[in-house]
């Protein structure tokens, strides 16, 4: 049966991988931002949350019933093991909630909806990558632009010092080893309008896909 094509969208902090998931919805992307899901995951009263709690234990709970992520994001930036504990339960939950939502938009798109492509946006797609690209995605697009440009736009976004965006940046994956992956390149040094042409004059190409099979 055909089906669309199910693009992972990444770069690093500040990149403009937000930015560039408003353009391509604008262009008829279904888009799926696992960010969003790995906070769904975690909402009160679900398997996740009883999960990470039965793990971490009641400490973690805030007096609304909800997760206590300042909390819990402390304990695993201290601890690499709590943080492969954390990812333990998380993963499996995100990535489930992922599949059952690309096989929606498959099917929304079969029964006649006017969808481009489906884009999932995947932040740290590249640091969890194991050697191969995930068997659920037909390319890895990469939102592209250079360090110091990253730094000035999370910086005045997030109101956070330069200092503190570069080690973030430092944690991730390095522009080489996001570039390497990239089945498609999307250039953001230039300006939005520059972004938008780019993308306006590229996606026709980038969303066709022969899956006649
Ligand atoms: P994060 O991973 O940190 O959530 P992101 O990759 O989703 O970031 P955006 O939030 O899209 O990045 O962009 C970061 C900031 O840079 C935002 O304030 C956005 O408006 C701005 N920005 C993105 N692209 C451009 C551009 N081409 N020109 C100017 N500003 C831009």
């Amino acid at each position: 049966m055909k089906r669309l094509k199910v693009i992972g969208l990444t770069g690093g902090i500040g990149s403009g991988k937000s930015t560039v998931c408003g353009l391509l919805a604008e262009h008829h992307a279904a888009i799926i931002d696992t960010d969003q899901i790995a906070r769904e995951v975690v909402q009160p009263h679900s398997e996740g949350l009883r999960q990470v709690i039965a793990e971490f234990g009641q400490d973690y709970l805030t007096e609304q019933g909800e997760l206590d992520r300042a909390k819990l994001r402390a304990t695993i930036f201290a601890d690499p093991t709590q943080k492969q504990r954390l990812e333990a339960i998380l993963h499996p939950l995100i990535r489930q909630t992922m599949l059952a939502e690309i096989e929606t938009c498959q099917q929304r798109w079969q029964q006649g909806e006017p969808i481009a492509a489906i884009v999932v946006a995947i932040p740290l797609l590249v640091e969890t990558l194991q050697g191969e690209k995930p068997d659920y995605l037909d390319e890895i697009w990469v939102v592209d632009c250079d360090e110091a440009t990253q730094l000035t736009r999370a910086s005045q976004r997030d109101g956070q010092t330069a200092a503190q965006i570069q080690a973030i940046i430092q944690q991730q994956a390095s522009r080489q080893q996001r570039l390497h992956w990239a089945d498609r390149i999307i250039d953001n040094n230039g300006d939005q309008q520059a972004l938008q042409q780019q993308l306006s004059e590229h996606l026709p190409e980038w969303f066709m896909f022969d899956n006649a099979a």
